[in-house]
């Protein structure tokens, strides 16, 4: 069994085989240039990313997490605060919520979508709460609409966590431009990855812009002086370069998502008991991952794993039930709907370098187990 035939979940090596020539120069370049962390660079990154957002200000920091953090730090909020978001997510939604001090409290999912049940906020807000979090997971973007109303009828912040859904469209808006701040990661697999770790919180409002330039660098503002006290969280100049870079080209290389995404939901909608992903009228799905339900789960992925192909559970277990966070207190049975998405999900490999013959491989391997 040779490493190449695999199709991975994700890979980019074909992306850096492909532009290896202009990525290794703009690296050439930093290094020639004298200047490695939060310069020219960052700088301009960070003008480019935002305005692709439709936002006014971006501040590149070292990690989606990190944003997430310094966007709760700036808006005031930390121990003993409640921040309403989702337990269908990645751990680091939590974790930034956590580090920030304050307390995460959970509603459940819409069942289509996976999304965050917007229906399901105002129950969840008590006088502690201060902000509300959505997760655009997978790709795609929560309801903002209601959520946003919500948020102003009881004066609480939104930030959103886009680290999964860079360039997706709400109701023609980007993701990131609804809340206080949007969140994003460029960690590598990420609709926009760097060569390495790195984030940026995007917002429109200039007072918290500054604050979270200072934030990221020790509260500093002027050499060695803290205006307030801060913390290390930055972008360096290599991966602002090649992200900029990548920038560019964003666009096209989520058309390509999106066209692997339609060949699947064509070729597998009418296949088993498969559920296709769902995507709302009213908004776009970037594609970071291409997630499909199935009670037959656990033996389907069994079967691509023996074909070489790299399914994958995003996630098998939601945040709430694991160990790390029991302390919250919650108990099996709380989230009915996230906990029954984790049993029946799988996403399929998805990434723009995915070849022809990759997507055809998938396609008939899934086909081929609903046979036997
Ligand atoms: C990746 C991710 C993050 C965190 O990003 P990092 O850059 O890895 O810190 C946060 N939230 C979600 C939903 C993510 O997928």
């Amino acid at each position: 069994m040779s490493d190449m035939k695999i199709i991975k979940n994700w890979d980019y090596k074909d992306e850096y085989e492909a532009h290896s020539k202009e990525i290794l120069d703009l690296v050439d370049k930093v290094f020639s240039s004298g200047r490695l962390i939060l310069g020219r660079r960052v700088e301009e990154f960070e003008k480019a990313f935002s305005s692709y957002c439709g936002v006014d200000f971006g501040v590149g920091v070292n990690s989606g997490t990190d944003a997430l953090f310094l966007a709760l730090k700036v808006l005031g909020i930390g121990i003993g605060d409640e921040v309403i978001t989702v337990s269908n997510t990645a751990v680091p939604t939590i974790a930034a919520i956590r580090a920030a001090g304050a307390t995460p409290v959970f509603v459940d999912v819409e069942e289509d979508t996976f999304l965050m049940d917007a229906t399901k906020i105002e129950s969840a807000v008590t006088s502690k709460t201060k902000c509300i979090m959505p997760v655009h997971l997978f790709g795609q973007p929560v309801s903002m609409d209601p959520l946003v109303d919500i948020a102003k009828r009881h004066g609480l912040k939104v930030v959103e966590d886009c680290a999964q859904a860079t360039g997706a469209l709400y109701k023609g808006r980007k993701v990131g431009s609804f809340g206080e701040i949007g969140a994003f990661s460029f960690y590598p697999t990420k609709i926009l990855g760097a060569y390495g770790d790195g984030g940026m919180a995007v917002t429109s409002d200039k007072c918290l812009y500054e604050r979270l330039m200072r934030l990221r660098f020790y509260g500093i503002e002027k050499e060695y002086y803290s205006e307030e006290e801060g913390y290390n969280s930055r972008l360096d100049e290599i991966q602002a370069a090649l992200l900029n870079f990548k920038l560019k080209s964003l666009d096209e290389a989520v058309l390509k998502r999106r066209k692997i995404a339609e060949i699947y939901s064509k070729e597998l909608s009418s296949v088993g008991d498969i559920e296709i992903p769902v995507i709302r009228d009213d908004r776009t799905h970037q594609f970071y991952l291409y997630t499909i339900k199935t009670s037959y789960r656990g033996a389907l992925m069994t079967y691509l794993r023996e074909n070489e192909i790299e399914a994958r559970i995003n996630y098998p277990t939601p945040v709430h039930l694991m160990r790390g966070y029991r302390f919250l207190g919650y108990r099996e049975g709380d989230l009915p709907v996230t906990e029954r998405l984790a049993g029946r999900i799988l996403s399929l490999p998805i990434y723009q370098g995915l070849s022809v013959d990759g997507i055809e491989k998938v396609v008939s391997s899934v086909r081929n187990f609903f046979k036997k």
